[in-house]
């Protein structure tokens, strides 16, 4: 089983990333053949610092190694450094239509987002994730819930080239976890906890103190009633149970069991410590490893390595079906 995930570089992962995306990562590890890239040209697709993004994908990498990630047992690498990655996309255009990519959520959520350039990049942002993906003929893609409508597409695309230009391609199953797929925004429960688009109180970030964790716990948008249950009428409530469950594991009975007498304050209370001690581990190991940037940089390094023996024969399997380049 070969399993293949992005994570962006831009800013603090937060506690959504953490739980549909992170855990799933390191568990892979022990399923099967894993490949994580952190995607520094998907993050060029909004506006952006240079130097920063350079920071900000060591940190993402030290994060990520604090959260399980162990080299050793999974190729960890910078999208960048894996040529295949832009020429796979650019390949693969020839095969998504763009009436696709026209309906896609995120690209109408972010461009409504942008103040100034809405570039191409952002139109073309699923393209690029699904060359991330078919490159290593990944047969499984862990991720959060907002990324299905992508991974649909990722499997028309490599659908339609295998049928174009014949069988080259794997088509890839997305894996959503079932609960902590969608953690919502504290402050605005609505929405998806976001690195680009939340409220900054109303986002938990794996590396905040614990203080903070706790208060912006504590202090999440509750809905009008009591009772600690999950309902449509109840997102904010629904959303710390959904959290809760994740964190320890369990399911949204047993929560809504424990919780049943109790007042949202007591409920929020154990939410706040629960994900505190949680996260506790993963801040004091990366404090570290980040400290130690020629090792990250020398980590990223063998891990596009690795990952560019993978992706290199595909991509000339691709070259060869098209007709592009000369005959082998
Ligand atoms: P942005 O809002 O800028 O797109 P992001 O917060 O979605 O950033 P990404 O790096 O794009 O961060 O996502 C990394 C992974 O985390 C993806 O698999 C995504 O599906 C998952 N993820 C993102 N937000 C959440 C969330 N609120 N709950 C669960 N999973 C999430
Ligand atoms: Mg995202």
């Amino acid at each position: 089983m070969r399993i293949f995930s992005g994570i962006q570089p831009t800013g603090s992962k937060h506690l959504g990333n953490y739980i549909g995306a992170i855990t799933q990562y390191v568990a892979g590890q022990d399923r099967g053949e894993a490949i994580y890239c952190i995607v520094d040209l998907h993050a060029t697709t909004v506006a952006y610092d240079a130097a920063d993004l350079r920071e900000k994908t060591y940190d993402t990498a030290a994060l990520l190694l604090a959260a399980g990630l162990d080299p050793a047992r999974c190729v960890l690498f910078r999208q960048s450094d894996v040529r295949e990655h832009s020429e796979l996309t650019w390949l693969l255009c020839s095969v998504t239509s763009f009436g696709d990519l026209n309906r896609m959520h995120q690209f109408k959520d972010k461009a409504g987002a942008q103040r100034e350039l809405v570039s191409a990049g952002l139109f073309f942002y699923p393209v690029l994730q699904a060359a991330d993906v078919l490159a290593y003929r990944a047969e499984e893609v862990p991720v959060g819930d907002d990324q299905r409508q992508h991974i649909e597409l990722m499997r028309d695309i490599a659908g339609r080239f295998n049928a174009r230009f014949g069988e080259t391609l794997v088509v890839p199953e997305h894996r959503i976890p079932e609960i902590g797929a969608r953690i919502m925004d504290l402050q605005d429960p609505e929405r998806k906890m976001s690195t680009t688009g939340g409220t900054e109180q109303g986002t938990v970030l794996v590396l905040d103190e614990p203080e903070r964790i706790a208060k912006k716990i504590r202090s999440a948008v509750t809905d009008s009633g009591s009772e600690v249950v999950r309902a449509p009428d109840k997102p904010g409530i629904s959303n710390l149970i959904e959290i809760l469950a994740s964190v320890r594991g369990c399911s949204f009975a047993d929560v809504e069991a424990e919780f049943a007498d109790s007042r949202y304050g007591d409920f929020k209370q154990a939410v706040a410590e629960a994900v505190t001690a949680h996260l506790a581990p993963v801040r004091e190991r990366y404090a570290d490893i980040r400290a130690d940037q020629a090792g990250l940089e020398a980590a990223l390094a063998l891990g596009a390595q690795k990952a560019r023996t993978i992706a290199a024969p595909v991509l000339a399997d691709v070259r060869l079906a098209m007709g592009v380049g000369p005959a082998l």
